[in-house]
């Protein structure tokens, strides 16, 4: 039985990485579960799954679910604050770890997993995004194993030859191309994009996820956190990634070769694919989702993004260039605008603006370890605050 640790449990990654679990229950034993403050859910998933461990940041919220569990005289012991959550990512008897905590609040737990040498399966895309190098240096120092979750990457991992080295350019590549849905404001004019409310931009055609990576997904602003989290996982150079909109979602990602193959992954566009083929890797295990058929699918269209209307894949683009400490710093200030937008204090289009009106006023530095990334994070974000709490109402 493999030991399975679960960063963000309670959140839609890792519901569906326990609906994935529960289909196996010879092969996998939940260990640990980690959320930040919905104690209902994670009691429910505690009753099903006995995990020895359950870290709640919120301090009242572990309260509630301690209650619970001694009402239902359960055994799971129950740790609070954000320390408890390196604690579920070191757990000793979890030989994998589910990353799928949201924003830079996973870096510090996904980058604990990867330095006690687990098998990290990563969906928190933005500890990439904001210390690269440094969780790959982690990865490499311990003997970690790094298998994606985001679809694309997982997509991408599954058309290289294996096994994949993490963070080393495979041989042979010409180049790698995501595929993007466009989200659900894909044919929105322009003039109509300022309009646009939290419910529109969360409302996503094809994937069912959490709030911030849906409106993540409205700005295109995700596939920038994926072109710079592809740079990492697979060691290339962002002029070797192309984004292509896809708006059916399903090609995931492909990878092109030097002797002009192109190997794509294809599937239902439900994120128990990839968990799946991670939890298992290098084995195939049952996920739950329906066979793909095409001949329903009828028709895979193809278009580029619109860099234009959605400026934020341009900003990671360039973010990714520079390098250093300015991805971390478009990461912070996309997720307080995203923040700001989902509290109606920030226009749709006010979400770029921000993030370009930080990047401009910010300094380039390298980052040599946590304490630069940290410190360009908390930088980010007041800049990014101070930005919001002084543009005029209604203004984008
Ligand atoms: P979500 O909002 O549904 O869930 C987030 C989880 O993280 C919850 O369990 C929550 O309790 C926990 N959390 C939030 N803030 C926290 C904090 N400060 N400290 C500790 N825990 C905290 O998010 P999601 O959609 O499941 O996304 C999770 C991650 O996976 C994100 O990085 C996202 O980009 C990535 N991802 C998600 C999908 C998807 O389909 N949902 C696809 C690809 C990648
Ligand atoms: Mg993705």
């Amino acid at each position: 039985m493999k030991g399975i640790a679960i960063l963000g449990s309670t959140g839609s990654i890792g519901v569906s990485t326990l609906d994935v679990v529960r289909r196996h229950p010879g092969r996998f034993r939940i260990v640990a579960l980690a959320a930040r403050a919905n104690a209902e859910r994670l009691l429910e998933q505690c009753l099903e799954f006995e995990p020895a461990l359950a870290a709640v940041v919120e301090p009242e919220a572990a309260r509630r679910l301690e209650a619970g569990l001694r009402r239902h005289g359960l055994a799971t012991e129950v740790k609070e604050g954000e320390s408890a959550l390196a604690d579920v990512a070191r757990h000793p008897d979890a030989e994998q770890v589910m990353a799928a905590i949201v924003g830079a609040a996973g870096l510090l737990p996904t980058l604990a997993a990867a330095s006690a040498g687990k098998r990290v399966l990563l969906a928190n895309k933005e500890s990439l995004v904001c210390a690269g190098q440094l969780l790959m240096d982690a990865v490499a120092a311990s003997g970690a194993e790094l298998v994606p979750i985001d679809s694309e990457h997982n997509a991408v991992f599954q058309c290289l030859p294996q096994p994949a080295a993490a963070g080393r350019r495979p041989p042979g590549i010409r180049r790698i191309v995501l595929t993007a849905s466009g989200g659900p404001l894909r044919g929105h004019a322009a003039a109509a994009l300022d309009a646009v409310t939290p419910e529109q931009a969360v409302a996503h055609p094809n994937w069912s996820m959490g709030r911030k990576i849906s409106v993540d997904s409205a700005t295109l602003m995700n596939k920038g956190l994926e072109l710079i989290e592809a740079c990492w996982l697979f060691g290339v150079g962002p002029e070797l990634v192309d984004v292509v909109v896809h708006p059916q979602s399903v090609i995931h990602s492909m990878v092109e070769y030097a002797d002009g193959s192109v190997l794509a992954q294809l599937g239902n566009p439900d994120m128990r694919t990839p968990i799946a083929h991670a939890l298992g890797w290098p084995e195939r295990i049952e996920s739950g989702v329906e066979s793909l058929d095409l001949v329903r699918v009828g028709q895979l269209d193809f278009e580029p993004p619109d860099l234009e209307r959605f400026p934020c894949l341009r900003l990671a683009r360039e973010a990714a260039r520079s390098g250093g400490t300015a991805p971390v710093v478009l990461n912070a200030a996309n997720e307080v605008a995203v923040e700001a937008f989902l509290g109606r204090r920030l226009n749709f289009t006010g979400i770029a603006g921000v993030i370009e009106s930080v990047l401009d006023r910010h300094d380039l530095r390298q980052v040599t370890d946590l304490e630069d990334a940290l410190a360009a994070d908390a930088w980010a974000r007041t800049a990014a605050l101070e930005l919001i709490a002084r543009r005029e109402p209604g203004s984008a």
